[in-house]
């Protein structure tokens, strides 16, 4: 098979000065993961480094530089996806791992389980040989001041959650989630999804998940068919965006049936988007590739960094025309 690499950095509505940054950090993780595809690597390590890439990328909401949660710490998410064998590692809340992706990858590789959450990960993770480090040293200056600028924020969303619930502020509409379905609201997650010249697919994505979330809260991004999903059968997939919406369609395994029933990707992402917008409004981005190398690319966001790299073709953008 000829080989094909697509990575996602995010859906969102990206400022003007931002998007060079969003270029070139998706452009990178494609040569990372290219570089492997070419010289006959499977598409496994193809989507684990290119993700890697965007994890070690301050640019995005995946490892060192990623939202912080309500309490001030980084919280990170991964999913990694073999559609040969269908086997699967995901690690959640994790706070001491710069690349939970690799994490993920060696509960595939080396766990009879399939996912493990916070201090188990990492203790998994630190016995398979990956290092930890301090939640601090995830933590950049941009992240302290975003937090600090949006926590200050937070009455006047609670006025305005109350005001539309009709009643005066009385401290719960303080837990109400800001408008979290604004597609002004960074999404910087990041994803791949590739084929290898044996026939095989497979996807990643990694997150910090969302702006001031709650500590606990997991989005979307690592559960399996919901933020990611791979099976020869029908599809890879990664996708990005207002988590809650997201998981509640199980939107990644949703696109990968509308392929395995006939349907193109290209077809399917963008079914995937109005599907999302229409069922839940939410707000969001995908990535999808199945078995003979088609592949598609939507979002509902105003952008979304990607990049795709076949034999014949490599392009990069942050808007995918309908
Ligand atoms: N889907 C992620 C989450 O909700 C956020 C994102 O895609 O940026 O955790």
């Amino acid at each position: 098979m000829d080989p094909v690499l697509v990575v996602h950095g995010g859906a969102w509505a990206m400022p003007d000065d931002m998007v060079e940054a969003h270029i070139c950090g998706v452009t990178n993780a494609l040569a990372a993961g290219w570089n492997l595809l070419n010289r006959g690597g499977s598409a496994l390590d193809a989507v684990e480094e290119a993700v890697v890439i965007m994890e070690d990328d301050e640019t995005f909401d995946a490892g060192r530089g990623s939202f912080l949660n309500r309490d001030g710490k980084v919280q990170l998410d991964a999913l990694i996806m073999d559609g040969a064998t269908l086997r699967a590692g995901g690690v959640g809340c994790v706070e001491h791992l710069r690349n939970p992706v690799r994490a993920a990858r060696k509960i595939l590789s080396e766990s009879p389980h399939v996912y493990f959450v916070g201090e188990g990960a990492e203790r998994f993770a630190a016995e398979h040989g990956l290092p930890l480090c301090s939640n601090d040293d995830l933590i950049i200056p941009r992240e302290v001041e975003r937090l600090g600028e949006y926590q200050a924020k937070i009455p006047t969303f609670a006025a305005q959650n109350a005001a539309r619930m009709g009643h005066p502020p009385s401290g719960s509409e303080l837990f109400a989630p800001p408008p979290t379905d604004d597609p002004t609201i960074s999404h910087d997650t990041v994803g791949a999804v590739a084929l290898d010249r044996q026939g095989n697919i497979a996807a990643a994505t990694s997150t910090g998940g969302t702006l001031n979330k709650a500590p606990g809260r997991l989005g979307d991004s690592s559960l399996i068919g919901c933020g990611c999903y791979a099976d020869n059968a029908s599809a890879a997939a990664s996708t990005t965006g207002w988590g809650e919406p997201i998981m509640k369609l199980v939107l990644a395994k949703w696109t990968a049936d509308r392929i395995a029933a006939g349907n193109l990707p290209a077809w399917a992402a963008q079914e995937a988007m109005n599907y999302l917008k229409q069922r839940v409004n939410g707000h969001g981005g995908i990535i999808v590739l199945d078995a003979k190398g088609n592949f598609g690319i939507a979002h509902n966001t105003p952008r979304m960094a990607w990049a795709y790299k076949t034999l014949h073709q490599q392009e990069a953008g942050i808007e995918r025309p309908q």
